[in-house]
């Protein structure tokens, strides 16, 4: 039986919301719809890899998709626990149908009609021919929509799996982004958040990042613009230069420094140390002063002492982050840091990760309180828990609740109140006339 509903669950990272979107996209334009309810004829898990066994989680949640009546819906793996498992996923799993890689989501619809007639279709290619290409346009978007304009990284952090499920780093054509974006604003987006491993490395026929910014600040109902996740490395003076130049480039940077010892730095072979990574901070705030830094950082690494930990608790106060994201490092199979010594008990890991997330959570309040008395814009983005309240982003990506007639898509100006250390309350201003 063709399936003619299905529902899409994306784990993970921006990317994968993205593809999630994408594939939403592929299977709408070949009739089949997004169920409303839980039951549904096709179910898509995206999975992600990154981090804690990734692949036992997609295992369990395929065999809670089982009803009740012992019968259950076509079940597609897909995202990077696919990439990562390939054909292994079936023999691992009767219950799966489809194994489809996040650089293979374009042959969907095909993969269906075969599994449909009882096959069982596993594409973890990654074809030269982008997959971009064979995707339907895009038609609605949200106030703010993601972009992916680069894929897969060449880092080769020890640590990571990124390199083996995503690839090596490629960069989508310039035209086709501005075309992407252009269909994004027509569809209602107002802002576009641009998505890569290592965003900042995009680069494609002499133009760098900074040149495919002031291209898209150009297109008229455009607001904002943003770039996500950035590598020091990548990290170049003119991107840095355009965050003072573009007035639509938000100031907001997520650029993860990982840990604050140069001799774990070197042994995740992130290729920067801390000296240069606070450059990188300085130089931004020469640029834009108002700022507001996010990061990742990994606790635990294998090797890590509590002096090395302490160190990462010392970049913490020196970069004052606006807001950040910290894991407990997990070993993943197939990458170097899994086999090293030294690998750090969980109860040492707890707790180191516990330190850093109340840091992190002190610098978070103190940058939000430092913005309470400032004028701003927000970007609706949605309803709010009461009646009559609406959420927001400021431009520095904080969530600012407002009581305000204003849709989502609108541009709200307001005065920050108060702050929380997850959100902020807005008072809206009445406009002033032009
Ligand atoms: N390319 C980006 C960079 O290098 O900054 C980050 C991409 S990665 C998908 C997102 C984050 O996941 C990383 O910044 C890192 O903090 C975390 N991460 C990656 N591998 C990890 C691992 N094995 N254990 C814990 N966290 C991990
Ligand atoms: Fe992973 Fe490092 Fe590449 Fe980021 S730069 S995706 S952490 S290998």
């Amino acid at each position: 039986m063709n399936p003619k509903t299905f529902k899409i669950k994306s784990f993970g990272c921006q990317m994968n919301v993205y593809d999630g979107e994408r594939m939403t996209e592929l299977l709408n334009a070949r009739g089949m719809v997004a169920a409303e309810g839980e039951d549904c004829d096709l179910v898509v898990l995206n999975t992600c890899h990154i981090r804690e066994k990734a692949a036992e989680k997609a295992y369990s949640d395929v065999g809670r998709l089982k009803r009740e009546d012992g019968s259950r819906p076509l079940i597609a793996l897909a995202g990077c626990v696919a990439q990562a498992e390939g054909a292994e996923a079936k023999r691992r799993s009767k219950l799966i149908d489809i194994v489809v890689g996040p650089q293979a989501y374009h042959r969907l619809p095909e993969m269906i009609a075969q599994a449909s007639l009882g096959g069982r279709p596993v594409d973890t290619d990654m074809p030269a021919l982008s997959k971009f290409d064979a995707l339907p346009k895009r038609r609605r978007a949200a106030p703010s929509a993601f972009l992916t304009v680069q894929e897969g990284c060449d880092k080769f952090c020890t640590y990571c799996v990124v390199p083996y499920t995503r690839g090596a780093e490629i960069s989508r054509p310039w035209s086709d982004i501005l075309a992407e974006a252009q269909l994004l604003v027509d569809g209602g987006a107002r802002e576009i958040v641009l998505l890569g491993q290592n965003v900042n490395a995009w680069r494609n026929e002499g133009c760098s990042l900074a040149d495919l910014i002031g291209k898209l600040a150009k297109i008229d109902a455009l607001e904002r613009l943003r770039y996500t996740t950035s590598h020091p490395t990548d990290m170049t003076d003119e991107l840095i230069s355009a965050h003072g130049e573009v007035e639509k480039l938000m100031p907001y940077l997520h650029l993860p420094v990982q840990a604050g010892s140069n001799r774990i730095l070197k042994v995740m072979n992130r290729s920067h140390t801390v000296e240069t990574y606070l450059a990188i901070i300085e130089k931004m705030r020469a640029a834009r002063p108002d700022i507001a830094i996010s990061g990742d950082f990994i606790v635990g690494f294998p090797g890590e002492t509590e002096e090395d930990f302490e160190a990462t608790l010392q970049i913490v106060d020196a970069v004052h982050y606006s807001s950040a994201y910290s894991f407990k490092y997990s070993a993943r199979p197939g990458t170097p840091a899994a086999a090293m010594e030294d690998q750090i008990p969980r109860d040492i890991m707890d707790d180191r990760l516990q330190r850093l997330q109340l840091k992190i959570s002190q610098h978070q309040l103190s940058f939000n309180r430092s913005k309470v008395g400032t004028d701003t814009q927000i970007l609706i983005e949605r309803k709010g828990r009461r009646n009559g309240q609406m959420i927001g982003r400021s431009p520095w990506l904080q969530s600012v609740h407002v009581e305000t007639d204003a849709a989502a898509g609108d541009m709200v100006d307001v005065t920050l109140v108060a702050a929380g250390p997850n959100s902020m309350t807005g008072a809206a201003r009445a406009r002033e006339a032009a």
